[in-house]
């Protein structure tokens, strides 16, 4: 009789330790399946505090109507101070050319241009340089041109054809998607890569240009449309460029139905490649689209609970469209100062240029060191992987980690101060 139940007792173990093995292999095979995504979430730095960066695209060259709307944000933005005595920054990508229509008219088919340092586009410059001697705006190149002139020059599309030979400086949002790509040759789709050379070229001129605009090389660009190629990234580090915001992945080309198309490729605030570290958009303030001061509200609480900086996306066209929409979007954009800072009172404000340079040299004063108090950060990014996160959930891997985050002492003291 004893020996029945020694060997059904003997029996359960092997079926048991049976089971476990499959649930290891199994859970085995999703680490290496994911290990990419897994090790990417593992590796992005950890902050101390909660950071918000606000970034507007496509000011500059283009109607003389951002002028009053640059001075209207700033004098927003002044209004507040975080816990460091710092004003909020908007952090401007700047565009530093539009078509020259008057003398492209005249020219034969010859494309001119207009730069931002000249007449009329000066009062726009002007009101650039106050907002950054004021600390409220930090401008960051996003193109020479928001186009690339020759695919432009080549079109037939007569819409294209009168646009560029606009009297007034022209606004690049009224162009066609695919003409407001600056490095990728959409004159055919699919598209096709620029020559090297040509981009070279490029590069070297737009660098030049924002010089001459601002006197100094841009520390970071933005790439018009989040469309660039790893040959762009390396004239542009040759240039003296060292950050590339990144919406997380890079769009390298056109398909033939106008989408864009993205390599594989996928970032993490401070990861590099071609000489470049990227600071990843995880989201947007953009009221125009319904996307106003709770929307962002929420977006600075997810990231500040995963321990990222809340990088948000905005364009002029929240600003510089009619009169009701610019009132909206200021009152907005003040809404979400005013809440994001008495939600948060540790919150820091940061320019783009700022976060770069922490991320750059691993600053200990914002950045996390000890594996212990990065982990609980680490699993609320897993616990928003999307796939991963499900099977983990599915094999109970989730459970048992959440479980022991709750029971084992390694939640940090940083974690908790986290206010939201
Ligand atoms: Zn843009």
């Amino acid at each position: 009789m004893l020996n029945i139940v020694a060997n059904q007792v003997s029996s359960s173990v092997d079926w048991l330790g049976l089971l476990l093995l499959v649930w290891l292999a199994v859970v085995a095979a999703i680490v290496v399946w994911y290990r990419r995504d897994i090790v990417r979430l593992w590796r992005e730095p950890v902050l101390k505090l909660p950071v918000l960066v606000l970034e507007s695209d496509d000011w500059g060259a283009g109607p003389l109507s951002q002028a009053s709307a640059l001075d209207d944000m700033a004098a927003v933005l002044r209004r507040f101070r975080d816990s460091t005595g710092r004003p909020p920054v908007m952090s401007l990508a700047v565009v530093l050319a539009v078509p020259d229509g008057s003398a492209i008219a005249v020219g034969g088919g010859t494309y001119r241009r207009v730069c931002l340092d000249e007449a009329p586009l000066t009062r726009v410059l002007d009101a650039l340089k106050r907002g950054e001697a004021e600390g409220v705006f930090s401008l960051q190149l996003h193109g020479l041109e928001h186009y690339w002139p020759d695919t432009l020059m080549a079109s037939d599309d007569q819409r294209v054809l009168a646009w560029l030979r606009e009297a007034s400086p022209a606004s690049t949002e009224s162009l066609q998607a695919r003409f407001q790509y600056r490095w990728i040759d959409t004159r055919c789709l699919p598209s096709s890569p620029h020559p090297s050379a040509a981009v070279e070229e490029a590069v070297r001129e737009e660098v030049e240009a924002f010089r001459r605009a601002f006197g100094r090389t841009p520390a970071v660009v933005v790439p018009p449309a989040f469309a660039w190629t790893p040959v762009v990234e390396r004239a542009w580090s040759s240039s003296g460029i060292e950050c590339v915001v990144t919406p997380g992945e890079r769009y390298v080309r056109c398909a033939a139905d106008g989408e864009l198309v993205d390599d594989g490729e996928r970032f993490a605030n401070g990861d590099r490649s071609n000489g470049i570290l990227y600071l990843v958009r995880n989201d947007y303030f953009e009221p125009a689209r319904g996307r106003d001061a709770e929307y962002a509200l929420r977006a600075m609480r997810r990231a500040s609970s995963a321990g990222r900086p809340c990088v948000l996306e905005n364009h002029r066209v929240n600003f510089c469209s009619e009169p009701a929409m610019r009132a909206h979007s200021l009152q907005e954009l003040e809404k979400l100062v005013a809440c994001a800072l008495s939600l948060m009172p540790k919150l820091r404000f940061l320019s783009s240029s700022d976060l770069f340079h922490i991320l750059k040299v691993g600053d200990p004063h914002w950045i996390m060191p000890r594996w212990r108090d990065r982990f609980p950060y680490f699993w609320q990014r897993l616990s928003h992987s999307g796939r991963p996160w499900k099977l983990l959930r599915l094999t109970g891997v989730a459970l048992l980690g959440g479980f022991l985050l709750r029971v084992a002492p390694i939640q940090s003291t940083e974690l908790k101060s986290h206010p939201l």
